[in-house]
């Protein structure tokens, strides 16, 4: 008689674990949004280069989501498929960035974390594989914001992150774009992911070459937090791409959490808002995802690169409107 009672004690003790974790499993709510870049890639592309970029997006949302997936964390989630997009020489970061007028790479990162606005970022990086890590690590191990140049590279260096001489970054394509010798031409593949956790925790990161034939020390909105890059668990996190001038100069980022925060805005409204009526038409594009899991990707541009996955199984790439 006793031990059949000790023998349900057990089995509802296993009962209570087995729906708890269940419970704890299907409140697992996350959702990422990345962008390659807005800019002006041609429908008429030739199909094999349009499946290599959307290949690309695939994969980089595929690496976040199942960070997020198995419960890790937004910070994580960002700094991996930034990773990968660095990697990747098809993108305008880390390898495959722009070259500046001297025939040099520069490169610029942030990244924000919404839970105490904590933030790292550099800029005009020339020797560290990962400007995204290497914000990352500016954001948690010193007491700054922001470190360019010389100072940002041994900042790296002394992080012990991947060190690569600056003709690592080159690539043929970006070389061909060099030659014609012009910034004018907006061609994108800026990088940038936005993500909520599960622990309800938002994160933007953006990191970028800059822009095309960019003078030596030009910086531009990627590295600027509330320009480029911005996120708060109370309103949103956002990651621009585009002409970083404009960006700068009408703080976009901050601005969408501004509107949402100060005048009630939703998302929707507070990214339509900046892009479609503060920043002039083809200015380039936003990603955004709020506290509550909602997602925004606009662009002024005839095309960005962009994808978005979230708990509820949706997983889309896509190229054009
Ligand atoms: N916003 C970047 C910059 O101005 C460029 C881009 O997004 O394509 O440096």
């Amino acid at each position: 008689m006793k031990q059949k009672f000790f023998h349900s004690i057990i089995i509802l003790i296993v009962l209570i674990f087995t729906i708890s974790l269940n419970a704890q499993t299907n409140s697992n709510k996350y959702t990422i949004v990345i962008h390659g870049g807005a800019g002006g890639f041609s429908p008429n592309s030739p199909d094999s280069l349009k499946d290599l970029y959307l290949n690309s997006l695939r994969e980089a949302l595929k690496i976040g989501e199942n960070i997020l997936k198995n419960g890790g964390t937004s910070l994580d989630a960002v700094e991996k498929v930034i990773n990968y997009f660095e990697d990747n020489h098809l993108f305008n970061a880390g390898k495959g960035a722009v070259f500046t007028t001297e025939g040099k790479h520069e490169l610029d990162a942030s990244i924000m974390n919404g839970k105490d606005l904590s933030s790292g970022a550099v800029a005009g990086v020339t020797l560290i594989k990962n400007p995204i890590s290497l914000a990352r690590l500016v954001m948690e191990k010193t007491d700054n914001v922001l470190f360019a140049g010389k100072g940002a590279d041994e900042l790296g260096i002394k992080f012990g992150l991947p060190v690569v001489h600056n003709s690592y970054f080159h690539t043929e394509e970006q070389y061909k774009e060099f030659l014609k010798g012009s910034v004018k031409k907006h061609t994108g593949e800026t990088v940038g992911c936005v993500a909520i956790d599960n622990y309800g925790n938002i994160v933007a990161g953006t990191s970028t070459g800059g822009r095309n034939f960019k003078l030596p020390g030009r910086v531009g909105d990627s590295p600027i937090i509330a320009a480029g890059n911005y996120a708060d668990n109370n309103t949103c996190g956002v990651s621009a791409t585009g002409i970083g001038e404009l960006f700068i100069k009408n703080s976009v980022a901050y601005n969408i959490s501004a509107l949402m925060k100060f005048k009630g805005y939703s998302l929707k409204e507070a990214c339509e808002e900046m892009m479609y009526k503060v920043l002039p038409d083809g200015a380039g594009g936003i990603i955004a995802v709020d506290k509550n899991g909602n997602y925004q990707m606009l662009f002024t541009t005839n095309a960005m690169f962009r994808g978005v996955a979230n708990s509820n199984g949706l997983f889309e790439v896509a190229i054009w409107k």
